[in-house]
């Protein structure tokens, strides 16, 4: 089965008051294991929308979605929250991670989370990670005291914690300068062929997208053209 299967999916916010809006109108959406596809499309297209209903943080208001092989709709919020934590690693432009805690706590507490416990194999496997994208000597660091690109890097890490089959990235390098940014998609295009996880990372980057496997641009609330590259 794809890691996304989505068929008809519309999003109306604000429904029954006087400002209801359908914002996604009717998307059909394959991405199958391993597949690296851009999001693209103008500002208030629908992207940050769509990825969150990918990302199982909102339902949509009609339509069928299926992550990883289950059909979301027979599902209620405590099997959604286990299938996002098992299935999804997130990264976002502004990389939420927590400021009292180092570069390694912060990549071990999604495997906290869903253990309710840290022990030498959760410590190594963190290591291993912050390893992977350059930052084994900057374990012990708080957010703070890191660049904005180390940063993301640390978030990737910490994405990657709990090996996920789908990558969701909405602007993944928005915040980074031209070199940071480059580093930081080869570090994700990286992981996509070593774990062969489907990714879906929205970005404004032309040149980044054209380095992903498709682009699928949204226009209006509608997919308006999905093609491979080159
Ligand atoms: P993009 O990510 O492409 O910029 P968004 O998904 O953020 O687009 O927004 C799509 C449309 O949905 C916009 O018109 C936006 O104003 C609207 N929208 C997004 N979130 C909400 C919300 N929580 N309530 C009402 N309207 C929203
Ligand atoms: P990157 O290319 O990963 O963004 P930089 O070359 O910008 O990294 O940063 C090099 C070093 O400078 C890092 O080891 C980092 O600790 C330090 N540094 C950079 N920016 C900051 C910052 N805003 N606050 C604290 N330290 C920083």
């Amino acid at each position: 089965a794809p890691v996304i299967d989505l068929t008809g999916i519309t999003k109306t916010y604000g429904i029954g008051t006087p400002v209801e809006t359908e914002v996604l109108h009717g998307i059909d959406l394959r991405l199958a294991e391993g597949e690296f596809a851009a999001l693209i499309g103008p500002s208030g297209s629908g992207k940050s929308t769509l990825l969150n209903l990918i990302g199982l943080l909102e339902r949509p208001t009609s339509g069928r979605l299926s992550i990883g092989g289950r059909d979301t709709a027979t599902l209620n919020e405590a099997e959604i929250t286990q299938l996002r934590g098992r299935s999804i690693g997130f990264v976002f432009q502004f990389h939420h991670l927590l400021p009292a805690f180092s570069a390694m706590e912060n990549v071990m507490m999604p495997t906290i989370i869903a253990r309710g416990a840290a022990d030498d194999e959760v410590e190594a496997t963190a290591l291993q990670l912050l390893d992977a994208v350059g930052l084994k000597a900057h374990a012990h660091k708080k957010p703070g005291e890191l660049s904005g690109g180390q940063q993301q890097r640390v978030a990737i890490a910490r994405a990657l914690a709990l090996k996920p089959r789908l990558i969701l990235a909405d602007e993944p390098t928005g915040n980074l300068d031209t070199h940071t940014a480059d580093d930081i998609f080869a570090l994700l295009r990286e992981f996509n062929r070593q774990t062969n996880c489907a990714c879906l990372i929205v970005t404004h980057d032309p040149r980044l997208a054209a380095r992903c496997d498709r682009i699928v641009r949204l226009v209006d609330g509608q997919i308006a053209d999905d093609l491979p590259t080159a």
